[in-house]
């Protein structure tokens, strides 16, 4: 099967108008995030959310039925690149994690109840959400079976316990996605954030600063959910979270590509200008070298990116191609930012500029959504059972 990297032209109208938005809306507002660390107010949030509706560039992944653009994946790598050059952007045009990877998974499993009850609100921007599954250890991390927060059926409800932390957007969501274990395996619940039972304790103190309401400590103390609030089957979840997390951990490497672009824009433009030794940066081979290592990350991690929604487009798992892309781009996306901090010398370390500012918010991608390790170690067990078959890489085209 032939794989069409034409861009239609709707889409690239929608990418030069996602462009302006965020050159002449989300730049000039970024100073906000130098009073953060936690995020952006949820006043400045809805302010700029009501600019991205106007220039109609808001919700470009969300149903249509709920004012989305409901987006492919092919052209949600175009728009969500774009998107990312701010790190605003993606709160600004409601694409950012983890609103964005909840929305796709309430689409596909939540009843037409829930659908109305939360999935239009996070859709038009009224509420934020959270996906809680990692745990303190021994509980949930790189490996998700050391699930521990239980959940017990109680009549017609569900009474969950339990402790979760690094849950983005924790502090002052509607609601959250909630994991727990269950007696054949582990269950979604959605918890809404009014539940007394569910306890946002802190934000915790993360090197990244920019996700609206920040990476949580949260506790489930006998907190009671009505058994209406199982999202999709009970003993599912697992199987739902692999749902969201091919296409989510995708649209992270879309936006952190945008992000570290910007890193690279800015890198080149002060290699141009700044004069030394006889002559500019840009034209000294060391820094030539920097620059061109980026210019090969970037175009490497976007064919990575776009290989592998073409092939989610396919309505095909994508579990392969999204591992193999997360993992490149999220150690790429990371040498391409140090390289750019390393061109622009001190100026490059100033946090009220993007390079710093990116630099930071970059490298924790390398632990979540599956850290790179844990990728490795599924793309290699993957081509082992293909090897088995007879399959070699690339046999799928
Ligand atoms: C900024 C940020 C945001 C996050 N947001 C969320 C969120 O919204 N919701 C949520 O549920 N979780 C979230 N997380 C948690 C994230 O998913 C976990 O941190 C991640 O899964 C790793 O789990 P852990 O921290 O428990 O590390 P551990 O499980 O203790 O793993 C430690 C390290 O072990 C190494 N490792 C893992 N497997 C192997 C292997 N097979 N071989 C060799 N080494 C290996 C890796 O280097 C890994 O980093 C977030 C984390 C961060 C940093």
């Amino acid at each position: 099967m032939a794989i069409d990297y034409a861009v239609p032209d709707e889409i690239r109208e929608l990418a030069a108008r996602t462009r302006a938005f965020v050159n002449e809306q989300c730049v000039p507002a970024e100073g906000v995030l130098l009073d953060s660390r936690h995020g952006i107010p949820d006043t400045e949030r809805a302010r700029l959310q009501g600019l991205a509706k106007a220039a109609g560039v808001f919700a470009p992944t969300g149903p249509t039925e709920y004012g989305g653009h409901a987006l492919s994946h092919t052209a949600q790598a175009v728009i969500l690149e774009e998107s990312g050059r701010s790190l605003l952007g993606p709160i600004a045009m409601n694409c950012g994690a983890p609103d964005e990877g909840n929305i796709l998974l309430l689409d596909k499993v939540a009843t037409p109840e829930q659908k109305d009850r939360y999935l239009g609100p996070l859709v038009r921007g009224e509420m934020r959400s959270a996906f809680a599954m990692t745990e303190p250890a021994p509980g949930a991390g790189a490996d998700p079976e050391s699930l521990k927060t239980s959940a017990v059926k109680d009549g017609n409800s569900w009474v969950l316990n339990g402790r979760k932390w690094f849950i983005t957007g924790g502090v002052g969501s509607g609601f959250a996605i909630v994991m727990a274990r269950t007696p054949g395996g582990a269950t979604m619940f959605l918890v809404d954030g009014s539940n007394p039972g569910m306890k946002v304790e802190c934000a915790l103190e993360t090197m990244d600063i920019a996700f609206s309401g920040g990476h949580a400590v949260i506790d489930f103390e006998d907190c009671r959910v009505d058994e209406s609030m199982v999202l999709g089957s009970v003993d599912e979840g697992f199987r739902y979270a692999q749902i969201r997390l091919a296409p989510a951990r995708l649209t992270h490497c879309m936006r952190w590509l945008g992000a570290a672009r910007r890193t690279h824009e800015h890198a080149v433009a002060y290699a141009g200008d700044r004069q030394m030794f006889g002559t500019n940066l840009a034209s000294l081979g060391m820094a030539q070298q920097l620059i061109a290592d980026n210019e090969i990350d970037i175009s490497a991690s976007r064919a990575l990116i776009w290989q592998a929604a073409w092939v989610l487009d396919q309505h095909k798992s994508g579990k392969q191609e999204t591992s193999i892309t997360k993992t490149f781009v999220a150690e790429a996306v990371y040498r391409i930012a140090d390289r750019s901090m390393q061109l622009c010398g001190g100026s490059g370390t100033l946090l009220d500029r993007p390079v710093a500012r990116i630099f930071q918010e970059i490298r924790p991608f390398r632990i979540y959504d599956g850290p790179s390790e844990v990728h490795r170690r599924a793309i290699a067990r993957r081509a082992s059972r293909n090897a088995e078959k007879g399959l070699l890489p690339g046999d799928w085209m």
